[in-house]
């Protein structure tokens, strides 16, 4: 994606109607640590890929975006008509700044036609358990943490905070599974290849919330497994509460998620353990 002449080159050689836009960086810990890397990554990706789409008219565009760009909400559930910006971390911040971009080439061409989805916490797995995620550093998601400890990789989960405004203290989060995040992609290039839109955004989540410790006693019990966990502070950049309003997505783009928690769960496990070292060969 850094290298506009390699996309350029696929965009020559194939006859292309849409582009889904996925490759970027996500983790909210390290983008703090890095943020030249993701502002390198995420913003030089995008800009070269939207180059690429105009030279060769190719106007339709999926972009993953995310929650993060709502900042803090001052209310709860949040929907696409509320403020974004006013963001804690540098991630959300690229994701953003991107949105800002895509509003205004599409003010200015109206030839674009872009949804901007912005997923809430995409976790879960393929329910064959052959594709999930293999988090390769040390900046990890809640889910695949505590999936590595309960296979016994890492020893203990660190809850980040416990003081925050919520039913047991800890974070909340609008966990959606990946399978439901994929139909949603497939409803949102339906609705772009039929209609001229210019550019929309739409929350993908199921609309409702879940705490860490809720998390882990729902993993723990569906999968038989034990995660021990010890309370640390709060992890900079982290917002409190999170969880969609998903009416305008269903709404407009006919799509619901309609996987649990409880499946989020257990496909995730299944994944982990028919792959104990992710996509590494034995070890
Ligand atoms: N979290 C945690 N320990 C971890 C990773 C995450 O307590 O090792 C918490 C985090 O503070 C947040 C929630 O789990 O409340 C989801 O974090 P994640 O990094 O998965 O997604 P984010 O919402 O930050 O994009």
């Amino acid at each position: 994606m850094l290298n506009l002449d390699s996309i350029d080159e696929i965009f020559s050689k194939h006859s292309i109607n849409a582009v889904i836009h996925f490759a970027a960086m996500k983790a909210v810990g390290e983008s703090m640590q890095l943020p030249l890397l993701y502002y390198k990554n995420n913003m030089i990706g995008i800009i070269n890929l939207l180059i690429a789409m105009e030279k060769y008219h190719v106007y339709n565009l999926v972009f993953s975006s995310s929650c993060t760009v709502y900042g803090e909400p001052s209310k709860l559930p949040l929907t696409e008509y509320d403020h974004t910006g006013n963001i804690s971390n540098v991630y959300g911040r690229t994701k953003y700044f991107i949105e800002e971009m895509l509003k205004d080439i599409s003010k200015a061409d109206l030839n674009w036609n872009i949804i901007a989805l912005r997923y809430f916490n995409p976790v879960g797995a393929h329910v064959s358990g052959k594709i999930g995620e293999d988090p390769t550093k040390k900046f990890t998601n809640l889910m695949p943490y505590i999936s590595q400890v309960a296979i016994g990789k890492k020893p203990v989960l660190e809850i980040y905070g416990s003081d925050y405004d919520t039913v047991d203290g800890t974070g909340v989060r609008d966990y959606i599974h990946v399978m439901d995040l994929a139909t949603g992609h497939i409803a949102a290039l339906k609705k772009i290849m039929s209609e001229r839109l210019g550019i929309k955004f739409y929350n993908l989540g199921t609309g409702k919330g879940w705490t860490v410790l809720q998390l882990i006693s729902i993993f723990e019990k569906v999968n038989k497994v034990k995660v021990p966990f010890v309370i640390k502070a709060r992890r900079v950049g982290d917002i409190s509460s999170m969880y969609a309003d998903v009416s305008l997505a269903e709404t407009d783009l006919k799509w619901k998620a309609s996987r649990t928690i409880e499946d989020m769960c257990r496909d995730f496990w299944r994944w982990q353990t028919l792959n104990p070292n992710g996509y590494k060969t034995k070890l």
